[in-house]
């Protein structure tokens, strides 16, 4: 089974590779799309199947996308759908990991989620949705230089104290939002 990966970032492509064995995936790049794809809803829903509907519109190719959003318990939820431009259109992991940091300052409360919603497209009257989420805190100040975006301050409540970004890709792989998600969305294509 061929489908397009409706995203730009290697780094999640790396991830659903290892939790798709079976699927062969596109990049956008492979379907000849080099561009940004539009990401203008109030939601993580709404956004991904944005950018689903805009790949199936435009190149007529079964795909998925996937939008994240990392929601702060003492932030009333934000970044949230906010999350990659939390400190500006620049989308810099280290300048939002540091406005979060600020804003959360001494605050006790340091409980948040990462959820992530799929939209999988194949067509008119084809569109499934898939989410997963994870709990955990954010860190004092970042630690370890692996993995992506906010992953150096997130420590997931279910694994062993590091951040994910001290962890394998195997690692995050077994408590992520995006694999948990991921794993709606695999039961879907085997059923
Ligand atoms: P998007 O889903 O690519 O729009 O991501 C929204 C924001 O959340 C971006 O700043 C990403 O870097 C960040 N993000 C998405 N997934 C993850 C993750 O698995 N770990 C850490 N940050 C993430």
């Amino acid at each position: 089974m061929r489908l397009c990966f409706a995203s730009n970032n290697a780094h999640k492509l790396d991830e659903i590779r290892l939790l798709l064995p079976h699927v062969e995936l596109l990049s956008l790049a492979d379907i000849g799309c080099h561009q940004e794809l539009p990401e203008t809803q109030p939601t993580l829903a709404g956004n991904a199947y944005q950018k689903a509907q805009y790949v199936w519109d435009h190149y007529g190719v079964a795909c998925f996308a996937d939008d994240t959003g990392l929601e702060v318990n003492a932030l009333d939820g934000a970044p949230g759908v906010y999350s990659a431009r939390y400190a500006g259109p620049a989308r810099e992991p280290a300048a939002n990991m540091a406005k979060l940091l600020h804003e959360l300052g001494a605050q006790p409360d340091r409980r948040a989620r990462f959820r992530t919603v799929i939209a999988l497209m194949r067509g008119p009257g084809d569109a499934h949705e898939f989410s997963g989420e994870v709990m955990g805190t954010i860190a004092a100040a970042p630690i370890g230089r692996g993995n992506f975006g906010y992953d150096p301050i997130f420590v997931p409540d279910e694994g062993d104290g590091r951040t994910f970004a001290e962890m394998t890709l195997e690692e995050k792989n077994l408590l992520s939002h995006r694999a948990r998600a991921v794993a709606g969305l695999a039961a879907f294509l085997n059923r």
